[in-house]
């Protein structure tokens, strides 16, 4: 029997790609994806408790989706970080809620969902896997919609900066062997994909505990050659363990894509120190020197927090001063949340929630003032786009992205969605470009 299954999805790119496995997963167990919740079977919201915001949602995406249970019988589930924290005191808080699974159990949820189906017992999963079975790939059986996949690489983190949740919620560093990881990414250019994403929270770790050891740079290389793959994009790399070779690896890999992610958090030695992220603000602008020189093209993102205890005005200002300095094509900035069980949530000092506030709108007001300005210098250049779809705006345009990761519309037809094309960039807006197709 066909039944429908419906994911809610917070947070960062790790859980869109969870997301991703557990629909191709459900597939086996005639579990097809609906958009719907009022006619799934199954609803799955698959939280985030990095910061503050994301994990309230998961409260109230539960309260939205109780009469789904008590109309339907659906099957409600909760995945991902909030469930690995809070595990069992869900079920006790959540009368209705069935599931919840920890950042290490999805492979396990079909049989779950089974358990549940037959004996109506409600199920909590969330011990740790040490094999590192959890990362085995699902790999899709059909040809995919879609002209970009992310491709997992390494899980969990060992770096424990003060201020994060992930070491606890998501485990320890554990790498996938490259033959793994060539497999998976040869199967889905087999797919249809034509660009892959890999992803790790520290992607520059890759390799440790390997029994056969390979830096990410060398990973690289393997991956390069493999056919049908036009673009090579990864994320996210840690200040600290961002070496020469990989820096390199922009003149020497042609479908490596120009552009890094590269969080610094804080432009403060002071507070990058309590933070314990094992850099000063001089080592990361050397860092991006070598970068912007090695690859002069390079487009620039990054991570910052305001607000962390202790920072002052001045800390506050070498921020500033660090942008200003970068220039960043754009930027995720976020107030400091205290996280429970993390260092930092003991720390003295707290910033007051009305001067976090400040100091987000003038560093967000800055930042969206060069975004436009990195966007306008593209006006009148031709860039390689690959085209992903349709535009959201409007029907008859479609859409793709740069090699540096901006968003690109213009007119053209569908048949050209998986195609890289020659795009004069003619109009210039904070989160995307304008473009028209070159056609000799
Ligand atoms: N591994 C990446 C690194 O080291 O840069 C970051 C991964 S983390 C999941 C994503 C971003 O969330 C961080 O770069 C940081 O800016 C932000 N973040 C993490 N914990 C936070 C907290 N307690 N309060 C505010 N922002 C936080
Ligand atoms: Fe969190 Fe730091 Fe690890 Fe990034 S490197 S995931 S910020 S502990």
């Amino acid at each position: 029997m066909e039944r429908r299954v419906y994911i809610e999805t917070y947070g960062c790119q790790m859980n869109e790609h969870d997301t991703e496995r557990i629909f191709h997963l459900l597939e086996g167990s005639n579990y097809l994806e609906t958009k719907d919740a009022k006619e799934a079977d199954f609803i799955l919201i698959n939280t985030c408790s990095v910061r503050e915001k994301p994990e309230h949602k998961v409260y109230s995406a539960l309260g939205r989706y109780k009469w789904v249970k008590e109309k339907r019988g659906a099957i409600i589930g909760v995945a991902g970080c909030v469930a690995q924290q809070e595990g069992d005191k869900l079920l006790d808080r959540i009368p209705y809620l069935d599931m919840v699974i920890g950042t290490h159990a999805i492979p396990m949820i079909p049989q779950l969902l089974q358990k549940i189906e037959v004996s109506g017992e409600r199920v909590c999963e969330t011990s740790f896997d040490q094999d590192g079975k959890y990362l085995k790939a699902v790999l899709p059986e059909r040809p995919l919609d879609k002209v970009k996949s992310y491709v997992t690489i390494m899980q969990g983190c060992d770096h424990f900066c003060s201020f994060c949740i992930v070491p606890y919620v998501r485990g320890r560093e554990k790498s996938r062997s490259n033959e793994e990881i060539i497999e998976e990414v040869r199967h889905l250019a087999e797919m249809g994909v034509k660009e892959v994403c890999l992803l790790g929270q520290n992607v520059n770790g890759y390799g440790k505990g390997l029994e056969e050891e390979m830096s990410f740079s060398e990973l690289l290389g393997r991956i390069h050659p493999i056919e049908g793959i036009e673009r090579i994009r990864f994320t996210t790399s840690h200040p600290k363990d961002l070496s020469e070779k990989l820096i390199q690896s922009f003149t020497k890999l042609e479908k490596l894509c120009e552009h890094m992610h590269l969080p610094f958090q804080s432009g403060s030695d002071k507070v990058l120190k309590a933070m314990h992220r094992g850099y000063t603000k001089e080592s990361y602008l050397e860092k991006i020197d070598r970068l912007k020189k090695i690859c002069p093209s390079i487009a620039l993102t990054a991570d910052v927090i305001v607000g962390f205890p202790g920072e002052e005005e001045k800390d506050f200002e070498e921020t500033l001063d660090l942008l200003q300095k970068v220039q960043f094509d754009d930027l995720f900035s976020f107030k400091y949340s205290p996280r429970k069980g993390t260092r930092a949530a003991q720390f003295e000092d707290k910033v007051e929630e009305k001067v976090k506030q400040e100091r987000l709108s003038i560093l967000q007001e800055i930042q969206k003032e060069t975004t436009l300005r990195k966007n306008q210098e593209l006006e009148g250049r031709v860039e390689e786009v690959l085209v992903e779809g349709s535009s959201k705006q409007r029907s008859q345009e479609v859409s793709g992205r740069t090699r540096s990761n901006k968003i690109v519309n213009f007119e053209g037809d569908l048949d050209l969605v998986g195609k890289l094309v020659p795009v004069r960039i003619v109009k210039a807006y904070a989160h995307s470009l304008r473009g028209e197709i070159v056609s000799d």
